[in-house]
């Protein structure tokens, strides 16, 4: 379905962005994969995906470079999914500044670089496809994730936007707001959960899941990746700004 299709997955060493990249290929696309890892795991990427870019995405002008990047080594991009992330804990009166400015700069501030390096080429072709990946913190709230919440609220404000100016386009954008997801990065949190409760580490993750997903199931990088392909199809095409839940009903509460 994806055959002519070169995309730029930022983040997609991991998790849900591999997952991604991962679900576009096995459509045919071209995949460019973006991140972060150790040099055997990054060895071991390339034999799957020859295009690979470290570029810090924290950095703009490093965005700017990976698009630049992207369209060299694919012949274009038509395919942005803004993907990388971090996650930091910690209560509003303790939480250190440096991280709010990282989490806004890599889960937000990239997406906005990159969707303006990028658009120029997809209005020429008059095809594209946007796809933020916020979170169900793009919706709703919890505590001691203040910058991440935020950030997440603020990229599912920046796909509506994006999508109203190119709405009369054959380009699109849309979030997609995972609930829990077992990558890494939710990993770190199961493992602080049973650290400080003295609990294993299957019950943190029965805990962490009954607190806040009803389905008490984790999403899987594949069931994202499935659902970033249907979006690049042409039955997608008049999904526009949407911010679409992934979550086992937690925001149906
Ligand atoms: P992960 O930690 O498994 O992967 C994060 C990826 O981002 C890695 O490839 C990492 O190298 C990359 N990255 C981090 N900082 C970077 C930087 N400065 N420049 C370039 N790349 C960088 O995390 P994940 O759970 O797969 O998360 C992916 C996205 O999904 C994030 O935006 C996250 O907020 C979102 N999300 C995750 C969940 C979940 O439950 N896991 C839920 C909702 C939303």
């Amino acid at each position: 379905m994806l055959n002519a299709r070169r995309a730029l997955v930022t983040g997609s060493t991991s998790g849900i962005g591999l997952g991604i990249a991962r679900a576009l290929a096995a459509q045919g696309a071209k995949v460019m994969l973006n991140g972060f890892g150790e040099p055997k795991l990054i060895e071991a990427l390339k034999k799957e995906f020859p295009a690979y870019s470290g570029a810090d995405i924290s950095k703009p002008e490093q965005v700017h470079a990976l698009v630049r990047e992207a369209t060299e080594k694919l012949g274009g991009v038509d395919i942005l999914v803004n993907n990388a992330g971090i996650q930091h804990t910690a209560p509003i009166e303790t939480f250190p500044a440096e991280r709010w400015d990282a989490i806004l700069a890599i889960n937000l501030s990239s997406n906005f670089h990159a969707i303006q390096a990028a658009l120029p080429q997809m209005r020429e072709r008059n095809w594209g496809r946007i796809i933020n990946i916020a979170s169900t913190h793009g919706l709703v709230a919890s505590p001691h994730k203040v910058a991440y919440v935020a950030a997440k609220h603020g990229v599912v404000g920046l796909t509506k936007v994006v999508a109203l100016e190119t709405a009369t386009t054959g380009i699109t954008c849309n979030a997609i707001c995972p609930g829990w997801v077992l990558t890494p990065l939710v990993q770190k949190q199961v493992d602080a959960r049973a650290a400080q409760q003295n609990i294993p580490l299957e019950q943190a993750k029965i805990d962490l899941l009954s607190e806040k997903q009803p389905s008490r199931q984790f999403t899987t990088p594949e069931q994202i990746g499935a659902l970033a392909v249907f979006l690049c199809s042409d039955a997608a095409e008049n999904i526009r700004g949407a911010a679409l839940p992934v979550d086992g009903a937690w925001t149906a509460q």
